[in-house]
């Protein structure tokens, strides 16, 4: 079984509104087996919701829609459907009574204009609002049944929760989906990697979606039966697993900091970090997870260069030689760190987040991470050519460097990481 989910309203098209309720009403069908056609938002126009209304009723059997069903001149939702089924608004006495009663139960006098609220295209139902003033509509539409659901999230997923969900069938197959995510490659090696997982007419079906530097690759197993679905779930997760070796380094809604961490604490291992265009967000990456006290020992932020020298000791003829920006600054920082923090594993980073400051030889974005490490002889530094702005370029830095940390825990290549390929440079002969 397919649906369609609407969602009404001028903010939402504006984007000062983000659409959530479209996500949590397709991820609650899923549950029961039915598929999402699609979402479509639309603004308050009568004319365009009628049409995206009866465009829907032609290709799926259920409906959903939320928002304009408020008092006010944009809300049109209603006018609409009545219009896509041909019908005329009526007034629902209980309806209104109800309106009047939870108004008065809130001190308020009905309004005039609220008196819209109780109209509904004649031959469709209400749907009681325990929770706002406006009702929702079930209404049929050729062979389409319609839900209208008041916009409020709230009120929308009470609704859903007491009044559509008990009336929805189940589908007859279920849908399970999952999420592995990466660190480390962009969207298109992550897909180069996964190879045939990626055909679209694999099921369980496998796609790739990226938010923040995080490359997720994302499984929809879709079987009639629960445990088949499950099964074939959990074997796709472990080929994609496999396919992408140490850079997946979490499921679902794992962060990276939050996977770093726990292996840290795995390994009964402790880290430090010395930043400089990070400004400090590193530590507060590792200090996000509870519990990473038990593996954070602390850290420095050194911005200027007479900082890097007197807080960590970094050598001012390094500076002079090399620049700030630079594998042996970067090297200088991460030993420092790892020497006064008494820790296990640290990193030094510095670069030039932008938008000022770039040069030819080191551009906005260049980025010297160094990882060092008691097992390691000394520091290894990396250079990244990090895209975007600067919020962009001190986030995948700071990715950077977590991963890094995570790699050599593993036993892992830190050449895994491909940031800026082409660009890039090692100070680590072995690699
Ligand atoms: P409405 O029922 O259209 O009057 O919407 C009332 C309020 O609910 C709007 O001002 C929005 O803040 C919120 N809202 C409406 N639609 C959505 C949606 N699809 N996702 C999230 N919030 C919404
Ligand atoms: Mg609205």
């Amino acid at each position: 079984m397919e649906a369609v989910i609407l969602s009404i309203g001028d903010e939402l098209v504006l984007g000062q509104t983000v659409d959530t309720n479209s996500a949590y009403l397709s991820a609650k069908l899923a549950e029961r087996g039915i598929a999402t056609r699609y979402h479509q938002t639309i603004e308050d126009d009568r004319g365009a919701i009628a049409e995206a209304i009866a465009h829907a009723a032609q290709l799926v059997p259920l409906m959903i829609i939320t928002g304009g069903l408020g008092p006010t001149e944009d809300d049109l939702t209603r006018h609409a459907l009545a219009d896509a089924m041909g019908a005329e608004l009526v007034e629902d006495a209980a309806s209104l009574t109800a309106i009047r009663t939870m108004m008065e139960r809130f001190g308020r006098k009905m309004a005039e204009r609220n008196k819209v609220q109780a109209l509904h295209p004649a031959g469709s139902t209400m749907i009681d609002n325990t929770c706002g003033t406006a009702p929702g509509i079930k209404a049929t539409l050729g062979q389409t049944t319609v839900y209208v659901t008041p916009g409020v999230p709230r009120e929308m997923v009470e609704m859903f929760a007491l009044s559509i969900e008990p009336q929805l069938p189940t589908a007859g197959r279920v849908i399970l989906t999952a999420k592995i995510n990466t660190f480390g490659n962009g969207e298109s090696n992550i897909a180069e990697m996964l190879g045939d997982l990626c055909d679209r007419d694999r099921n369980p079906l496998v796609g790739t979606t990226v938010t923040n530097g995080i490359v997720s690759a994302r499984i929809r197993s879709v079987f009639d039966d629960a445990d088949e679905a499950r099964r074939q779930l959990n074997d796709t997760m472990a080929e994609v697993e496999a396919a992408l070796g140490a850079l997946a380094f979490g499921r679902e809604d794992t962060t990276l900091q939050e996977a770093l961490v726990k292996l840290l604490i795995e390994k009964n291992k402790t880290v430090a970090a010395a930043e400089s265009c990070t400004g400090g967000l590193i530590s507060k990456m590792f200090t996000d997870v509870p519990g990473s006290s038990a593996a954070v020992t602390g850290g420095w932020v050194t911005y200027t260069n007479g900082l890097k020298i007197q807080e960590l000791g970094v050598r001012e003829r390094s500076i002079v030689d090399h620049g700030a920006v630079s594998a042996e600054v970067a090297s200088e920082m991460a030993a420092a760190a790892l020497r006064r923090a008494g820790a296990d594993a640290a990193v030094g980073v510095t670069g030039v987040a932008g938008p000022d400051g770039g040069t030819e030889d080191k551009p906005v974005g260049t980025v010297w991470i160094a990882l060092a490490a008691n097992d390691l002889p000394e520091p290894v530094a990396r250079r990244f050519q990090l895209p975007g702005i600067r919020a962009a370029v001190r986030d995948r830095a700071a990715k950077c460097a977590l991963q890094m940390i995570r790699l050599h825990l593993l036993g892992e290549p830190l050449g895994l990481i491909r940031w800026g390929k082409g660009k890039e440079e090692s100070s680590d002969a072995r690699e």
